[in-house]
């Protein structure tokens, strides 16, 4: 190994395990932590943010569109299952599809109307592949469905809290779309400590997390303490970046009266807002790699879920509409827009006005999210922006060799060595690439943002991580071939040997009968001789 490479190697190895004498703080950033002082992490990147001026821009409320088309699986796990016929009306809030199975979430009508079909639709992701879902046809009265609530939700029991949440399908707002309600009932069986609700928001380009904390900080802290009461959690840590500073403002005083949640300012930093991330330079606790952040006894959740957790038990609300930041070079009035779920991208971009044709279509932030092939894909619930650049913003300089400056390995967040996986990658060696952690990378884009050489890493490895997902899913399917082959002639043999064994037996019968038979003649032939010696 050259002296570039043992400098790489052993700057990656620092970052993934901290010095052992700080363990019980947490590593370097739970020393930090520990002395109250949240230093700026020596990993990740500051891209410019471009939040302003739509975070700045008053909410706006889209006017409601004539049709929805609400897709059937808007959160991880099963697809929800349809409960509604073509033709049917329906009111606000009411529920047009079921969850199946333990992981998954119910969908209800965004506004009132008739179904008018239950089928494919372009989905949501860059593979523009067809997604079911059902089309609604508002009828313009936006009449709402009657909920009972509870008078005073505190004096439920925590079951009962999360019971009204899984009811109202709300999921996490940050994008995983993981249902709200499993993630709290890990409470019950994990003993959650922490319960972290993320506010930073680090992709560029968004608000619509910064807007509901400035416009709706009571709600959001309402829904902090009703997500602590479900978790049992001792205290609440709401991780603000700092560069949001009329949202911090805004929670400190929303949270001024409960002392057991505190409103921290963290350093803008991407990827800030990934949960492990934020855990770590909160509390100063690693999340391992194989582990649930449960397993250190914290939960992390979005400071929109908090808010959509309010306006489900307060009032029986369930998740069919949301904030979505509007943005991109291309956008005439960026802002955030408050829209039924179900609105196509194509509503929002006409209500925002355009000043261009867009150059590139992203549903989320323009670090992770998904291009879009069309604007006639629908938001879901988990749609936090709709980005429409410009030629200029998409322009991206031709990629050149890499120069082993090493700026890939210091901004990664896991404490990979991004410039191996890739050289392993492009030499179509994936078991090595998958040997240096590359199941580990949560495709942040970081060593691509930093590379002076323009190289594509995150493509490299979202590439390599979707073949190796294939790979593992072949492996799976010829095991289970194999398996059943087996079984087959384990089957095929005993069917053979019951049959022989049953032609034996029949055999043996017959030859038993055959005999009786033998042995009862010469009988036979004396009674008929004894008969015939009594005839007259
Ligand atoms: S940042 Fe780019 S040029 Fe530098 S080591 Fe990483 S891949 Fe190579
Ligand atoms: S995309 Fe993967 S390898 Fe690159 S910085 Fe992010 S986690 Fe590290």
């Amino acid at each position: 190994m050259g002296l570039i490479e043992k400098f790489l190697h052993n700057l990656s190895r620092k970052r993934r395990a901290a010095p052992s004498f700080l363990a019980p703080l947490g590593g370097w950033a739970g020393r930090s932590a520990a002395l109250g002082v949240l230093r700026t992490p020596r990993w990740g990147v500051h891209p410019d943010d471009h939040k302003r001026p739509a975070a700045d821009a008053p909410l706006r409320t889209l006017p409601l569109p004539a049709r929805l088309y609400v897709p059937l699986r808007q959160h991880v796990g099963q697809p929800a299952r349809p409960v509604v016929l073509v033709g049917q009306e329906v009111l606000k809030g009411q529920l047009i599809a079921e969850p199946q199975g333990r992981i998954s979430a119910p969908v209800h009508a965004p506004t009132s109307g008739r179904i008018i079909s239950i089928g494919e639709i372009t989905a949501p992701h860059p593979s523009g592949l067809p997604f079911e879902a059902i089309t609604l046809e508002s009828d313009g009265h936006d009449r709402a469905f009657e909920a009972d609530v509870p008078a005073d939700p505190f004096a439920l029991a925590p079951a009962e809290v999360t019971a009204l949440i899984a009811a109202a399908g709300v999921v996490g707002l940050g994008g995983a779309t993981f249902p709200s309600s499993v993630k709290l009932a890990l409470g019950k069986r994990s003993e959650i400590d922490t319960l972290i609700v993320n506010g930073g928001e680090c992709e560029p380009y968004l608000s619509c997390d910064d807007r509901i904390m400035r416009d709706r900080a009571a709600d959001a802290i309402d829904g902090v303490r009703l997500m602590l009461h479900c978790t049992g959690a001792r205290e609440a840590l709401v991780g603000i970046e700092n560069n949001k500073p009329e949202a911090i403002a805004a929670m400190r005083r929303a949270a001024a009266r409960f002392p057991e949640i505190k409103v921290r300012p963290v350093p803008a930093r991407y990827p800030m807002g990934s949960d492990r991330q934020l855990i770590e330079t909160l509390t100063g606790k690693e999340v391992p790699s194989d582990c649930r952040a449960a397993d250190v006894g914290v939960i992390v959740n979005n400071v929109s879920t908090a808010a959509a957790v309010h306006r489900a038990v307060r009032f029986g609300e369930p998740l069919i509409r949301r904030i979505v930041t509007v943005n991109g070079g291309a956008v005439w009035q960026p802002g955030n827009i408050l829209a039924p779920v179900g609105t196509l991208a194509a509503d929002l971009l006409d209500f925002a006005g355009l000043k261009c044709e867009p150059a590139r279509l992203v549903m989320g932030g323009p670090m992770m999210g998904a291009v879009l092939p069309h604007a006639k894909v629908p938001i879901v619930k988990g749609t936090a922006g709709i980005l429409a650049f410009n030629e200029e913003e998409i322009a991206i300089p031709e990629a050149g060799p890499c120069i082993r400056c090493g700026t890939c390995v210091q901004a990664c967040p896991i404490g990979l060595l991004p410039l191996e996986m890739a050289a392993n990658v492009r030499a179509g060696d994936l078991q090595a690439a998958a040997s240096l952690g590359l199941s580990d990378c949560i495709s942040c884009g970081c060593c691509a943002y930093i590379c002076p050489s323009h190289i594509p890493l995150v493509q490299f490895f979202s590439h390599a991580k979707g073949e190796l997902w294939a790979q593992e899913r072949d492996k799976l399917r010829m095991e289970a071939t194999r398996k059943l082959a087996a079984e087959r002639v384990v089957r095929l043999e005993r069917e053979a040997k019951e049959k022989a064994e049953a032609a034996a037996r029949r055999k043996a019968e017959r030859a038993a009968v055959k005999r009786a038979e033998a042995a009862e003649a010469p009988v036979r032939g004396m009674e008929s001789f004894a008969f015939n010696e009594t005839q007259p």
